[in-house]
């Protein structure tokens, strides 16, 4: 019972399958703990996006559902919950591709992410002034248009709103993507300090594993919609395998050159875990 109050949310071998015939997780079993970063890896249509779907509650939305097994956010189901309930309770996901009110203000956008919880107008005062601390950039463009903002800034203007809900758990779906380097690594230490200074919990969707694994402190690789290896981030970002399938490095033995490698590149083993 202890151990349980510990975890955040939790994905007991859940599958999901899209307009009832598409399956697209096979038997996920992961968890968060509280103030945690867990990393989920995983090549195109691996089912990151969907697992983070189930958590959050947003798959009726695309017609999709879990058809077997449980998510539990806090104890409780989560799969069948509305998600702005969800939000309320403290679970705000960031959706792939930087959704911002393009024609909005970033100050609008921002005040948007709050007003599932009603707040008075110092309430609403507090919660932008803290967002401005993790954010410096977007208080400086305050008042600009958010689709006139660079991409960097709208990824922050879509994480900034989630936090105007002050969640305990976030969910972040690539938040890389199309990103300079440098604003991505400016991104993952806001994260990071977010996870360190507020004790929020990130359960962070990433192709960009080297990134990932950085910052994580566990992580699950998804492959065709099941968990194929776990880990701390440490154990992952050292595993070989790991590093050449998904880090993008090549182990090159005697008279081999990169075609012979990827002709015997051989998949990672299924549902192995290298830490329980
Ligand atoms: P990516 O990195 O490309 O976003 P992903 O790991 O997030 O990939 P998902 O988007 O979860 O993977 O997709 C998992 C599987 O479910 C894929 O086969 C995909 O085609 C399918 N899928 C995803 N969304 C839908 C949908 N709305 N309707 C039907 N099938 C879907």
């Amino acid at each position: 019972m202890t151990v349980q109050s510990d975890v955040l949310l939790s994905l007991q071998n859940v599958h999901v399958a899209y307009d009832g015939i598409i399956a697209a997780l096979r038997g996920v079993s992961l968890e968060v703990k509280k103030g945690s970063i867990v990393a989920l890896l995983g090549g195109n249509g691996a089912g990151k996006t969907t697992t983070l779907k189930a958590a959050s509650g947003l798959l009726a939305a695309e017609r999709g559902a879990v058809t077997v097994g449980n998510v539990l956010y806090q104890g409780r189901d989560s799969a069948h919950r509305d998600p702005r309930e969800l939000v309320k309770a403290g679970l705000s996901q960031v959706l792939e591709g930087r959704h911002c009110f393009p024609h909005f203000s970033v100050e609008e956008n921002l005040i948007a992410g709050a007003l599932v919880r009603r707040p008075c107008r110092a309430e609403l005062a507090r919660k932008l002034d803290r967002v401005y601390q993790q954010f410096p950039k977007l208080k400086a463009r305050r008042y600009s248009l958010a689709g006139l903002t660079s991409g960097g800034e709208q990824q922050m203007v879509a994480i900034g709103r989630a936090l105007m809900a002050e969640p305990a758990l976030l969910l972040l779906d690539e938040p890389s993507m199309g990103l300079a380097p440098l604003i991505i690594e400016e991104i993952f230490e806001i994260v990071k300090d977010l996870q360190t200074d507020d004790g929020v919990s990130v359960l962070l969707a990433e192709q960009n594993a080297t990134l990932a694994l950085r910052y994580a402190d566990h992580g699950y690789v998804l492959e065709n919609g099941r968990v194929c290896i776990s880990g701390t981030g440490a154990q992952l970002a050292a595993r070989e395998d790991v590093k050449e399938f998904y880090l993008g490095v090549e182990r090159r033995g005697p008279g081999e050159n990169r075609f012979s490698r990827m002709r015997a590149r051989r998949r990672p083993a299924h549902a192995e875990s290298v830490s329980s």
